[in-house]
């Protein structure tokens, strides 16, 4: 068996260990005599499971006992429905635009109440979405629901280093966080945080499990068209077990809970993932021009890292021999072109070594 670099932006690559031990476990979870996809979720051992998951999350980012834990389904783009039909009463939201699937969210939310844009970082040509806006300039309404931001912008590769401090700020809005593409790869400032969603199918587990956290003084002030199905105070008050959830999903994101722990916890995480990153963005900046990275320095994400190679023309090129070498997925999304690297916690630093040797030796070849 010869597994490859895999650096797709998601469904990406799950740590080796986790996979073996699912493997391991497929046809009987732990002496029960069945495997989990097969277990009533109403049964013992899957509340086991549940409980588990939600427990090691609940350590690994330090959440405090006044968020829920909800595992949920239907995905980020879905939680753009979900989230203003929970929080905005039908009255005004605030958008931060960071990039392609902030303007997603703010399109979405616009069925439901009034959603502005307070920041927006759209410029013309290369420029587009390269900057973030810096929170003191952005333009907050006095009577806002929430402030929604997606803190790592996985097609653009712009991540926010720091959360906001909306109170400092003159706001008592809950600041929203579509952390899909980052979350565990670094520690979250709760203080700072009234709702945290991401799907899991980038730093977390199988896709099909949609994770929300939430402080609790936000629940229960649904629209009355809310489905009863996302209606975050019902989906809490159930325990996540108001419908059938994604058992198999929350399963794998239990055991990557695991691994994550077993690392040394999201802090050495982050610690790797910066060196990963360092790496990556040096070879491309030192690379002459041959490569480019149009990002902003100090908004560039960790986990997505998009490129150009100068003479576009040989894309096909870099590709193909970077499959040869089992550097796989490495195409960039097709509305922005180019490449794109995938780095999250289960991608290795030999991972990115090796993409970096091919990047130099394939400009030396080419150049
Ligand atoms: N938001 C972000 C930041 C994402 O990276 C993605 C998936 N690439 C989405 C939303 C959409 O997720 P899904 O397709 O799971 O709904």
């Amino acid at each position: 068996m010869t597994r490859v670099y895999n650096f797709s932006a998601g469904p990406a690559a799950l740590p080796e260990p986790v996979l073996s031990r699912a493997a391991a476990e497929m046809l009987d979870w732990h002496g029960s005599g069945m495997g989990v996809m097969e277990m009533s979720h109403r049964g013992r051992e899957f509340g086991e499971i549940l409980a588990h998951a939600e427990a090691r999350l609940r350590e690994l980012l330090a959440i405090p006992s006044s968020f829920k834990v909800l595992f949920m389904q239907g995905g980020a783009i879905a939680e753009n429905a979900i989230v203003p039909l929970n929080l905005s009463r039908g009255g005004v939201t605030d958008h931060v635009i960071t990039g392609l699937w902030s303007i997603k969210t703010h399109k979405e939310a616009q069925r439901y109440c009034e959603a502005r844009v307070v920041a927006s970082n759209e410029a013309p040509g290369e420029r587009n979405h390269t900057a973030l806006v810096p929170p003191a300039q952005w333009r907050l309404s006095p009577d806002a629901a929430y402030v929604h931001l997606c803190s790592n912008e996985t097609i653009n590769g712009l991540e926010t280093h720091e959360l906001p401090d909306l109170k400092a700020l003159g706001s008592d809005a809950p600041l929203v966080i579509d952390c899909s593409s980052h979350i565990l790869s670094r520690a979250i400032d709760w203080s700072r945080v009234g709702l945290a969603y991401g799907g899991a199918q980038k730093n977390i587990g199988p896709s099909g499990l949609t994770l929300v956290i939430v402080r609790e003084d936000l629940l229960g002030h649904a629209l009355p068209v809310c489905p009863s199905a996302f209606d975050y105070a019902t989906v809490a008050a159930n325990g996540s077990m108001y419908n059938t959830p994604p058992t198999w999903a929350i399963y794998i994101a239990g055991l990557v809970f695991d691994w994550i722990a077993d690392q040394g916890g999201v802090a050495a995480l982050e610690q790797r993932n910066i060196a990963k990153a360092r790496l990556l963005y040096e070879a491309i900046d030192a690379s002459g021009g041959w490569y480019v990275n149009r990002v902003a320095p100090g908004a560039r994400s960790r986990m997505n890292v998009p490129f150009f190679l100068k003479d576009e023309r040989l894309n096909d090129a870099f590709l193909a021999e970077a499959n040869e070498r089992g550097l796989v997925q490495l195409k960039g999304h097709k509305s922005v072109g180019g490449m794109r690297a995938s780095i999250y916690n289960a991608m290795p630093l030999e991972g990115v070594q090796a993409l970096v040797t091919h990047m130099r030796e394939f400009a030396a070849r080419h150049g």
